[in-house]
């Protein structure tokens, strides 16, 4: 059996930005009514770490949000709750409720995060929700009790508020995980980790995911396609999330 592929969103609709992650709530919309038309269908979290192979269906994907921005509770959520589908956001747990500081400073002002009430309130409605670290930190430029502690802290939080459910997987901050962080990651805990495209299928903690940008804004975005385009939008969104070096560059500098 294929593993589902595993799409990364990011910020959805909301403020302008310099960078390249934020896809309008137009275009995502646009996304989701086309696949749902087409037949696909997303999974849970659980549903994905466990398929059953007599309810498997080719046309089934994971559809995943890194940085838990408030925004996707404005102009995510209720369109994929219209369609009857969910998803599994990876919130930053210190900035839960908080703006994004940790960020460089792509829009005009700071942005807020989702608040502990609204991740329950979509956690009610059947969404899931993992970790992104503590602090969106490069796990890999870390030594390993630094490691530990931005994976042990954030999981610690996620299952104090939302239950062991939420504990089971980690997205890495900027997709970056070597074989040291993964060890890590599974002592913390976790069961599953989500890298980037460079993951591999079949190792649970450096799963693959296929980003999302501004520019994949056809109806299938580049990581459902199987034609030629599919293989050309997710080479360029692999060169894409390897830039993400830069940003995490230029934030430690800032720091
Ligand atoms: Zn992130």
């Amino acid at each position: 059996m294929i593993p589902p592929p595993v799409l990364c969103y990011h910020r959805i609709g909301g403020a302008l930005e310099l960078g390249v992650t934020r896809v309008g709530r137009s275009v995502f919309e646009r996304q989701m009514t086309a696949l749902a038309r087409a037949g696909w269908r997303t999974l849970t979290l659980a549903g994905f770490a466990n398929p059953h192979p007599a309810t498997h269906s080719p046309r089934t994907f994971l559809l995943t949000f890194d940085d838990g921005y408030a925004s996707l509770a404005e102009h995510a959520f209720p369109v994929l709750a219209g369609l009857g589908f969910t998803a599994t956001t990876f919130v930053i747990t210190d900035f839960i409720g908080r703006d994004n500081t940790w960020d460089m400073q792509y829009t005009w002002r700071r942005l807020p995060h989702l608040d502990w009430p609204e991740v329950e309130r979509w956690q009610a409605r059947g969404f899931g929700f993992a970790s992104h670290g503590a602090r969106h930190r490069r796990l890999t430029w870390l030594d390993n009790d630094a490691v530990s502690d931005e994976l042990g802290r954030a999981r610690a939080t996620m299952v104090d508020h939302l239950g062991v459910d939420a504990g089971r997987a980690i997205a890495y901050p900027f997709g970056a995980v070597d074989e040291r962080v993964q060890r890590l990651a599974g002592h913390a805990g976790h069961e599953l980790g989500f890298a980037g495209v460079g993951g591999e299928h079949g190792s649970p903690l450096n799963l693959p995911r296929v980003p999302v940008y501004m520019w994949d804004a056809g109806d299938t975005p580049f990581g459902l396609r199987e034609d030629g385009l599919g293989s050309v939008g997710r080479f360029v969104a692999h060169v894409a999330n390897r830039c993400a070096v830069g940003t995490s560059l230029m934030l430690k500098l800032a720091r």
